[in-house]
């Protein structure tokens, strides 16, 4: 086998001629003197279109390489550029990286992987970059992998959430896809403008393909999704339904006791003040003191009892098959907007407001549960991107690990 050929595989590098490689003594690097071969000649960087060369570029360039054993290595080369009719003067693209990257295509990808199997600490001395570097090469591995396939194919099905994910309200709305269980899209934000982004993304034809949206029952969304997707059903997530239950019967609670209180009867106030874990929880979850406690605010006090029956007859709505489902949702809906009790005849005018998006729900058997654990899981993200410089860095990360965006390792098939 030729030299050459030896050192292109160990560089990493194809459709490449290695012109000669040195030892740079005062560096302590080995750098090889690379070309592209007359295919991958004058090519825009962006588009691979063959092009006219314009002008030598600002001459020498070099790429950081993955080490030689123990040893740093660069790629160096030329970098003209060329004039694309579609992207104007441009630097000409070359086939050992991506375009503007300063690291060769094998050390990014090998980066990308490292990002998303390894402490950060590893990544970085192991590549001997720094974290940010880390955030840009994942940033560029992700848009390439993107550019390359449609990231939206197929989509009909999907979770749109949003998540906090650093102190001061900053939020990403993420947008996930049921069927295959991968993160779609994100972005920073948590607005109408925002989320307009993804579906402008996804352009009316593809639009018109989603059949079914879970959410929670922000307005911004239902209303962006009603505007842009004709064919679409939302799906009101039945969790943040029980969560307004849940909310309503703790406001009886705390009427209760302040009443009590007031009152001067002590051991009723004493008593509901620790109640508050045998009302929330679910019936079968019950310690044997908490079911005692239950059963004496069932004789003592009707109207906080009548509460809690109220809130765990909407939480069964969402455990029964779908016809019984649907029977008692508008059964509950009946009692509760008599039962006399402010908050849960409040809570019964929300419910029949998102009445559709319940029984779409219902019938779908579709949750936001998927984008709850993908949020689970970007938080955690987050913690590994601190430091990246911005929020394209930390997206581009969740896209790797949750997005099916992971690079194999160079020089692997699977
Ligand atoms: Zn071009």
């Amino acid at each position: 086998m030729r030299k050459k050929t030896v050192w292109a595989k160990l560089l990493g590098v194809e459709r490449t001629v290695i012109e000669r490689v040195e030892l740079d003594e005062a560096e302590g690097v080995v750098v090889a003197r690379v070309r592209p071969r007359r295919a991958e000649r004058s090519r825009c960087g962006k588009c691979g279109r063959r092009c006219r060369r314009y002008d030598q570029g600002e001459g020498w360039r070099r790429w950081r390489a993955l080490d030689l054993g123990a040893t740093p290595a660069y790629l160096e080369a030329a970098a003209p550029r060329v004039e694309c009719p579609e992207h104007g003067v441009i630097v000409a693209a070359v086939p050992w990286a991506r375009h503007e990257a300063r690291h060769t295509r094998a050390f990014d990808d090998q980066a990308a992987w490292l990002a998303t199997h390894c402490a950060k600490s590893a990544v970085g001395e192991l590549l001997r970059v720094a974290w940010r570097t880390v955030g840009s090469i994942v940033t560029r591995v992700v848009a390439d992998a993107r550019a390359r396939s449609d990231p939206f194919e197929g989509l009909a099905r999907i979770g749109v959430d949003e998540i906090s994910y650093r102190k001061g309200q900053r939020y990403l709305i993420v947008v996930v896809d049921h069927d295959s269980g991968r993160l779609v899209w994100a972005a920073a934000g948590r607005d109408r403008k925002t989320l307009r982004g993804f579906f402008e993304a996804l352009g009316k034809e593809r639009c018109a393909a989603i059949t079914l949206v879970s959410a929670d029952a922000a307005a911004w969304i239902a209303d962006v999704v009603a505007e842009r997707c004709p064919n679409a059903e939302l799906c009101t997530d039945p969790f943040h339904v029980v969560s307004w239950a849940t909310e309503a019967l703790d406001e009886v609670r705390r009427e209760t006791w302040n009443e009590a209180r007031r009152r001067g009867q002590k051991a009723v106030a004493h008593e509901l003040k620790g109640a508050r874990f045998a009302l929330w929880k679910n019936p079968e979850d019950l310690t044997r003191r908490q079911q005692a406690k239950l059963s004496s605010i069932e004789r003592t006090n009707a109207r906080l009892y009548r509460a809690y029956l109220l809130k765990e007859q909407l939480r069964q709505v969402f455990h029964l098959p779908t016809d019984a489902a649907l029977a008692l949702l508008e059964a509950w809906l009946r009692w509760a907007r008599r039962c006399r009790i402010p908050s849960f005849v409040a809570l019964a005018r929300s419910v029949a407001a998102h009445r559709d998006g319940i029984k779409a729900a219902l019938v779908h058997r579709l949750s936001n549960a998927l984008v709850e654990s993908m949020n689970t899981k970007i938080r955690l993200i987050t913690r590994v991107a601190f430091g990246f410089h911005s929020p394209d860095a930390l997206i581009a990360l969740a896209m790797l690990s949750l997005g099916g965006y992971c690079p194999t390792l160079p020089g692997r098939s699977s």
